[in-house]
């Protein structure tokens, strides 16, 4: 049966999709059968895995709003083993249309259930903030996964997250677990970043990865390509710390 795990921090900018795009790709081409689910309406983990959001039919909108079914709306991506569950803008209207809801906190849940135990990995990709879509996400997931950007204000707005998280916890999904905390856009050679590295492993401890994303250039390029970075730099630092991450989250290092 398919792990789900929650990408979130409502804060933008701090790699949430970077991840779930290269995380899941590198799952992926390890062997892993992967679905990445977009709940953005910037659709930005579709662009990522070069999937044209023109080109998209229907999205995780009308799973959320209009019934459809994950069958009916999952495409494949350009990574094999890779599915993906597009956005496109028109997601942005969801987070009020669910209001009104009666299963407006576990819709995604329900429809993940049905084809969870097709794929070994389920991840999902938050939008930047702590609405009903990224509760959606909390609810239907068994573990979260943190990115924390090494800047200033780092540990600013964790406290909300975190109270979102144990919110659900204690009244939709009993079984979600914090995953792990993943440090981005880290640069040695400032002092700021070393300061963040340790202030966020002394308030997550035992939880944060090993592998610490520094910033690359590759990393920030690749999106504008449709590529994952190993597809388009394997041989970059950044696809080579998103490996050891995918090893790191599949336990086998
Ligand atoms: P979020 O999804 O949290 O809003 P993104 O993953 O979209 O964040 O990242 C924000 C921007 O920073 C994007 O333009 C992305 O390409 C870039 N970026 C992400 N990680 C890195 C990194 N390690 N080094 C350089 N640029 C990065
Ligand atoms: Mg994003």
């Amino acid at each position: 049966m398919g792990k789900t795990i929650a990408i979130a921090n409502q804060k933008g900018g701090v790699a949430k999709t970077t991840t779930a795009v290269n995380l899941g790709a590198w799952l992926s081409l390890m062997g892993q059968k992967v679905l990445l689910v977009d709940i953005d309406p910037q659709g930005n983990a579709t662009t990522g895995v070069g999937v044209d959001k023109n080109e998209v039919e229907r999205c995780i909108y009308d799973v959320m709003i209009n019934g459809l079914t994950l069958q009916e709306v999952i495409v494949p991506s350009a990574v094999e083993n890779l599915d993906l569950v597009p956005a496109t803008i028109e997601l942005a209207g969801a987070e009020i249309e669910l209001v009104g809801r009666a299963e407006r906190e576990s819709t995604l849940k329900k429809a993940l259930a049905e084809i969870k135990d097709k794929y070994d990995y389920i991840f999902i990709d938050c939008p930047p903030s702590l609405g009903l879509l990224t509760i959606n996400a909390l609810t239907a997931a068994d573990s979260l996964i943190i990115p924390i950007q090494c800047e200033y204000y780092a540990l600013e707005g964790l406290g909300q997250l975190l109270n979102t998280f144990h919110m659900v916890q204690q009244n939709l999904n009993e079984n979600l677990v914090l995953e792990g905390v993943l440090l981005t856009m880290f640069d040695g050679r400032t002092n700021l970043s070393i300061q963040v590295v340790d202030e966020v492993k002394k308030h997550f401890k035992g939880k944060v990865y090993g592998a610490i994303v520094p910033r690359n250039v590759r990393l920030s390029e690749a999106p504008s390509h449709g590529k994952p970075v190993m597809v388009y730099d394997r041989r970059s630092r950044g696809s080579e710390v998103y490996y050891q991450l995918a090893k790191e989250v599949m336990g086998i290092e």
